[in-house]
């Protein structure tokens, strides 16, 4: 692949953050579950917190290739930095596709510096999967609105300024019944109320949101009434692509770990790495991070040729999430026992990449709309 200097240099800028800062914080912020604010503060430094936001608004307006380069570096370095970027960026893209220009105006160069924080508010106790089931409401009170609800496992929702929030204009109306509002979390009535013992990507927060009686203005309202599942699926189908950089990012760090590993342990008199059966599993991931990486380049070039690519964003999340899961599986595998006690990397990394396969959107998920497509299309 032809990397344009642009592509490249920003490819470069977080290869290079995440082997000088990232990587060296990784096992600290795994183990205390702390908050990677030195690192998000260099990826603003880089301009990566406004990499999706359009230049008249501060930002970079990388293509999805470029984004999905810097975050497969970024998660090569430490998964959960790199997944708070990706929460952030999830949270600005309904305003950049959206937002009205008086949004966009308020909030996008803030949040492209990351003088602001944003998080992005659908899943509820009872609800993730499908978003028409959200209870949260959004009712009209004279010229503005008051929303009510609770929100749950809410990325970045500890600290966050600012909140993408789905909630029902129409009760009755099922995914017609959906709107996004943009709402200032100072705003009375809005709390963070829990914050969630996690597996892995512990250097991420994540929250749930109450939101009582909180008033927010007719401008909160982001797009039309009656249109935010839409504009969430448009959303989601960039962030699918950034969570298989992601993914492709984790298990490629899982793979060269394993490979350094393999070349010092010596069982039977050999390094390990000369016994076939560890060369076999070296080649299986080695062509599985390749596999999905392909994929994924694929799929941006389809973004960033202004075609369709929703279903190809479904398949390359779908493939990287899962090739993640069984390329750490085997990391672990190669380093015996040492890969199951006082937290070495490739363990971090398995607990990592479990979430990849639930964060926007299931496998489940992701397996609906590609075979809703495919049997509509008749296989072709
Ligand atoms: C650390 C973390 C951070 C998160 N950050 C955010 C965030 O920032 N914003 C946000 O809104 N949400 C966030 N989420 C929530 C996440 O998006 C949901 O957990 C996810 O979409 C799944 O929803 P659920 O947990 O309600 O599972 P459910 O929807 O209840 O699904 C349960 C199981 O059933 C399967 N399933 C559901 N429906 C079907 C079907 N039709 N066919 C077959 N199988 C099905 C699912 O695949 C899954 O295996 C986060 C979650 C975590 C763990």
């Amino acid at each position: 692949m032809i990397l344009t200097p642009r592509q490249q240099k920003f490819r470069d800028a977080a290869r290079k953050l995440a082997d000088e800062q990232l990587s060296k914080d990784a096992a600290r912020i795994d183990k205390e579950a702390a908050f990677p604010e030195a690192g998000l503060r260099a990826m603003a430094e880089l301009g990566l917190c406004g990499m999706t936001v359009p230049k008249e608004y501060g930002g970079e307006d990388l293509d999805a290739l470029a984004i999905c380069l810097v975050t497969e570096e970024l998660a090569r370095g430490c998964p959960s930095t790199a997944a708070v970027l990706m929460a952030y960026v999830i949270g600005i893209q309904p305003l950049v596709q959206f937002g009205t220009p008086a949004q966009k105006q308020a909030y996008l160069p803030d949040l492209a510096k990351a003088k602001r924080s944003i998080c992005f508010a659908v899943t509820e106790a009872h609800t993730g999967s499908d978003v028409s089931a959200i209870s949260t409401t959004a009712q009209r009170s004279g010229e503005g609105w008051v929303l009510n609800g609770i929100k749950c496992l809410i990325g970045n929702g500890v600290g966050a300024d600012l909140c993408i929030v789905a909630a029902k204009t129409d009760p009755a109306a099922g995914h017609k019944g959906v709107s996004v509002f943009v709402v200032e979390t100072a705003t009375p009535g809005f709390s963070t109320s829990a914050v969630y013992e996690k597996m892995g990507m512990r250097g991420t927060t994540t929250a749930e949101l109450t939101l009582k009686n909180v008033k927010v203005p007719a401008t909160a309202l982001v797009g039309e009434v009656g249109k935010g599942s839409g504009y969430l699926l448009k959303t989601l189908d960039l962030a699918r692509l950034t969570l298989a950089a992601e993914a492709i990012g984790l298990a490629q760090a899982a793979l060269e770990e394993s490979v350094a590993y393999a070349k010092l342990r010596v069982t039977f008199g050999k390094r390990i790495a000369e016994y076939q059966g560890i060369q076999f599993m070296i080649a299986d991931m080695a062509t599985s991070v390749y596999a999905a990486r392909t994929m994924l380049h694929d799929a941006c070039a389809l973004h960033d040729r202004n075609e369709p690519f929703n279903v190809e964003a479904s398949m390359v999340k779908l493939f990287a999430s899962e090739m993640a899961g069984r390329v750490t599986d085997l990391a672990v595998q190669i380093h015996g026992g040492w890969g199951v006690v006082d937290r070495p990397k490739v363990e971090r990394l398995f607990r990592d990449a479990r979430y990849t396969r639930i964060w926007e959107g299931t496998s489940e998920i992701q397996r609906l709309i590609i075979s809703r497509c495919v049997l509509d299309k008749g296989g072709k």
